[in-house]
């Protein structure tokens, strides 16, 4: 028996698929489609990172995608398997400045090595649907849809605390800070107030949470979408500052403890806090919080800490004064970033 040669051997079928365009689906309009519509199937790994070339996890993640694709064109599916390019953002740039190139041109490079790799590996994608989101005919539909959500009043800015880094002048993602430190040059992160885009999620909450008892998901996963998409059901009451003339709406699921608040917590991320006290402790709390993750700081385990701000707010139902604290386990992604708190 002859030794199975991959590179005598592969190169050969991987010319036929070329040729043939043998992964190629044609749209229903287009010439080849045959008018025939079996079923439809659509098989779409994540996008890999055009920031340096692919490595095992590559291989593991898009093999197993196609040993999907490959069993349902063989159930006679008709299988869409595209592949793109997530080619904006940190770990592009980051590939730019390591390598020392332009972003543009690092970017490409890194694409051709994928394309080259995949179909060394005989991948069975349709090259014809070939994107890159850094591509103008690409981003011109991102932006247009980014302009039909801020028509709606569905994007807005927002004042919001960001992790900063001094000697870069820069801000920086969650990835990007480890152990509250600059990756890229060790200095200790800050937080700073900055004006963010946000998108009005909160809208359709409720259509989100119903929609979620329809997917046939693990629970672990459906409960952790629950936590991230947020209370719908409840009452949103006003707490007031008056030193400061600030109204803090808080969402509450039992407005009848309204009489037992007897503290009230801003998310170390909420706008107001370094306006409210910007003592060293504070900003040093605010610091520290920023550089732990949301998921860290949710933890039911976790020891809640916080400190006092040294102002206070109004409770509406009885008049009382009742103190103000920054603590992390309140988290600005859900609900309004505030909490009244009933021991
Ligand atoms: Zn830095």
């Amino acid at each position: 028996m002859r030794r199975y040669e991959p590179e005598q051997i592969e190169p050969r079928w991987q010319r036929v698929w070329a040729d043939e365009r043998t992964w190629e689906v044609p749209n229903a309009a287009e010439p080849g489609h045959g008018g025939i519509e079996p079923a439809r199937s659509y098989v779409l790994e994540m996008l890999p990172y055009p920031s340096g070339e692919p490595h095992m996890g590559h291989l593991k993640c898009y093999a197993i995608g196609d040993a999907l694709a490959h069993f349902r064109r063989r159930r006679g599916e008709r299988v869409l398997h595209p592949m793109g390019y997530d080619a904006f953002g940190l770990p592009a740039e980051n590939h730019a400045i390591r390598t020392g190139r332009h972003p543009r041109e690092s970017t490409d490079a890194s694409i051709a090595e994928f394309r080259r790799q995949f179909r060394s590996w005989g991948i069975s994608i349709d090259w014809s649907r070939e994107l890159g989101t850094h591509e103008p005919e690409y981003y011109r539909w991102t932006q247009w849809l980014f302009l039909r959500l801020f028509e709606q009043g569905l994007a807005y800015r927002r004042d919001a605390a960001v992790k900063w880094c001094p000697t870069d002048e820069t801000v920086l993602a969650n990835e990007q800070a480890k152990d509250g430190v600059c990756e890229r040059c060790g200095t200790p992160v800050e937080a700073r107030q900055l004006e963010q885009w946000f998108f009005r999620i909160t809208d359709y909450a409720d259509a989100l949470l119903d929609d979620l008892e329809t997917v046939d998901w693990p629970d672990h996963v459906r409960t952790m979408q629950r936590n991230w998409i947020g209370r719908s059901e409840g009452a949103e009451v006003v707490f007031r500052c008056d030193e400061l003339g600030v109204d803090y709406p808080v969402f509450t699921t039992r407005p009848d403890t309204l009489f037992g608040a007897t503290f009230f917590v801003l998310a170390p991320e909420h706008p107001d806090v370094l306006r409210l006290n910007d003592s060293p402790a504070v900003r040093d709390y605010v610091n520290h919080a920023l550089a732990a993750s949301a998921e860290d700081r949710g933890l039911e385990q976790r020891e809640k800490t916080g400190v006092a701000l040294g102002r206070t707010v109004t409770n509406p139902v009885n008049g009382e004064q009742i103190p103000m604290f920054v603590a992390d386990y309140v988290l600005m992604e859900y609900g309004t970033g505030a909490i009244m708190a009933v021991p």
